[in-house]
């Protein structure tokens, strides 16, 4: 096992991942912007390097710095965790080359699946049931015009390298589409320095079901359930929950006997999300990520497995003990994901955390890197806690969620508390019964 771990994060997950290392006995080296200083995860880990002025371009996307801080600490291992370089197949190279084992997978599966064409393909190959789409991207707008009316409007423009939902448009109407595929080849190029745009059928009202998945590179593997993560906005989750409220035992099964075969012959390493929308009892493979998924607790609390410690094991090549027949499944989880934002305008809010009370009692879990007095800086994410609930039925998960929501405070700074406690009243999804649009459409309809 590591000694030493170098967490190339910060935020919630980079706490998550320090707490995993500390049950592991392994020390942990924080790396922060100036900006983060007196941030938690600076505080609690055992040493920490400042890598630079508050611009993540110039911090946490900084990769000579992160290499230098890891060698001057001694760390035998980086965890990524999301976002920032989490995805990013030339620092899993150069960190691999730097002699330091990289906690996620092959720079190779990195690569393969940070380019959606490319990962489009090599899913059909595997045997993986595609969105009706075009099959590479497309050359110009008479080009996609030619696919969108093979495929049938509407259509969705896609990014290549795209994430977040940024590079996607909707498109209803032939006429709307020379506009559309321009800005979203405009949003490509400006968030990933790449503007192919692909096209997929657009799905009226699927839901977003991804399946967890943990290996260890040499063909062994197991899954640990689904997620279900339809309450989005601007195809962002923004609600998870699992298992799945639209999916019965034998759906489960078909789930897990597309994906499995598929990953045993990539030999994946590490932990993965396999994305799909499910519509008419049908699934669709979107994409893959790479990486330790924000939404990873609920799986945890369902399955009783420390998927990040099961990450930094196979990282350090232990033995990989886990067989699918062990892993059982309890009870419910949701999470809901708290934002430092406006609950109703949605724009950012950092400032001064006046007051701070998270709530507590049996199958609550808070996963915030938040205290009294301290600053949400304006220059990152504006995801600012995570709060999880678990119960033995998804009744007593949704009224555990309800009490939790109304003990949580944060004062000073505006957070989305307020939303979740709407929708965690609302007939849909106390029903689960919605989609991917639902969300919008509920907030376009709460609009004066
Ligand atoms: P990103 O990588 O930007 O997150 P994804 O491909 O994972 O993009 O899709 C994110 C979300 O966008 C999905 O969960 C879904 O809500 C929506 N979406 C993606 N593809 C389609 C589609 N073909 N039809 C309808 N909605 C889609």
């Amino acid at each position: 096992m590591f000694d030493k771990v170098l967490i190339a994060n910060r935020g919630e997950i980079a706490l998550r991942i320090h707490r995993a290392c500390r049950e592991l006995g392994i020390h942990t080296v924080a790396v922060h912007s100036t900006a983060d200083a007196e941030a938690m995860h600076v505080r609690l880990a055992d040493e920490s390097v400042c890598i630079g002025p508050p611009d993540a371009r110039s911090s946490y996307l900084n990769i000579p710095a992160i290499i230098a801080a890891a060698q001057i600490s001694g760390a035998e291992a980086i965890h990524p965790g999301y976002g920032f370089l989490a995805e990013n197949a030339e620092f899993a190279a150069i960190v691999e080359e730097h002699k330091f084992a990289f906690i996620g997978p092959s720079p190779e599966h990195i690569r393969l699946m940070g380019d959606k064409i490319a990962a489009r393909r090599r899913a059909a190959e595997l045997g993986l049931p595609l969105i009706p789409g075009s099959e590479g991207p497309v050359a110009d707008e008479a080009a996609a015009l030619r696919e969108a009316r093979g495929i049938g409007f509407p259509v969705l423009l896609k990014a290549a390298a795209g994430g977040g939902g940024r590079g996607m448009k909707r498109v209803e109407r032939e006429e709307d589409l020379p506009a559309a595929l321009t800005a979203a080849r405009a949003e490509s190029r400006a968030a990933f320095g790449n503007d192919a745009i692909y096209l997929e059928k657009y799905l009226t009202g699927p839901r977003h079901i991804e399946l967890q998945v943990l290996g260890d590179g040499h063909g062994k593997m197991v899954h640990l359930g689904e997620r279900d993560c339809s309450l989005q906005r601007r195809h962002q989750k923004v609600i998870e929950e699992a298992p799945s409220p639209a999916l019965n035992a034998t759906e489960r099964a078909a789930l897990a006997d597309l994906v499995m075969p598929a990953l045993r012959a990539l030999r994946y390493r590490g932990a993965g999300t396999v994305e799909f929308l499910y519509q008419d009892g049908r699934f669709f493979f979107i994409e893959m990520n790479t990486r330790l998924q924000v939404e990873h607790p609920v799986t945890e609390a369902v399955t009783g497995i420390d998927i990040v410690r099961e990450q930094i094991r196979i990282a350090a090549g232990a033995p990989f003990v886990l067989k699918q027949q062990d892993i059982r499944f309890h009870g419910h989880a949701i999470e809901c994901r708290i934002n430092a934002e406006h609950p109703e305008t949605f724009a950012p809010a950092p400032g001064r955390v006046s007051e701070y009370h998270p709530p507590g009692g049996p199958g609550v879990r808070i996963d915030s890197a938040l205290y009294a007095g301290c600053r949400v800086p304006p220059y990152y994410d504006s995801l600012i806690g995570k709060l999880i609930v678990h119960g033995q039925s998804r009744n007593e998960c949704l009224m555990r969620l309800r009490r939790a929501l109304e003990e949580y405070v944060i004062g000073g700074i505006d957070t989305n508390i307020p939303l979740h406690l709407a929708l965690s009243g609302t007939r849909a999804f106390v029903d689960g019964d919605y989609h991917v649009r639902w969300l919008e459409d509920y907030l376009a309809g709460r609009q004066p």
